[in-house]
């Protein structure tokens, strides 16, 4: 486990999201993906945990989690609000980041 992991596992365990209030799972937090690409910074330790992916219930969203960074995961939607224009050169950063993530914490959350 690296110093990321450990301050992360510690600062965003049973964190609730800061757009829809429920928790959020260590795979799903957009913050431990920026943490992956800029590493840990003073932000972070005040930062609240943000779903990264949106989050649907019975098929109904319930939140829309981070559209401008879930935009660079394959799959996803482009964020259409006009202020987060896909950046072609930040692709691979972000799609590295979060398998990262994934590998990290995906199989071991139990936080979901
Ligand atoms: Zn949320």
């Amino acid at each position: 486990m690296d110093i990321n992991q450990t301050v992360a596992k510690s600062l965003f365990a049973d964190c609730r999201c800061d757009k829809c209030g429920d928790l959020v799972p260590f795979e799903n937090n957009a913050v431990l993906v920026d943490m992956e690409i800029n590493g840990v910074d003073i932000g972070h330790l005040f930062a609240q945990g943000r779903h990264l992916m949106p989050v649907y219930e019975d098929g109904v969203m319930i939140c829309p989690g981070s559209p401008s960074r879930a935009q660079y995961i394959k799959g996803q939607p482009r964020d259409t609000r006009g202020s987060y224009p896909y950046r072609l050169e930040d692709e691979a950063e972000w799609r590295e980041a979060y398998a990262r993530v994934l590998l990290k914490y995906g199989a071991e959350s139990g936080n979901a």
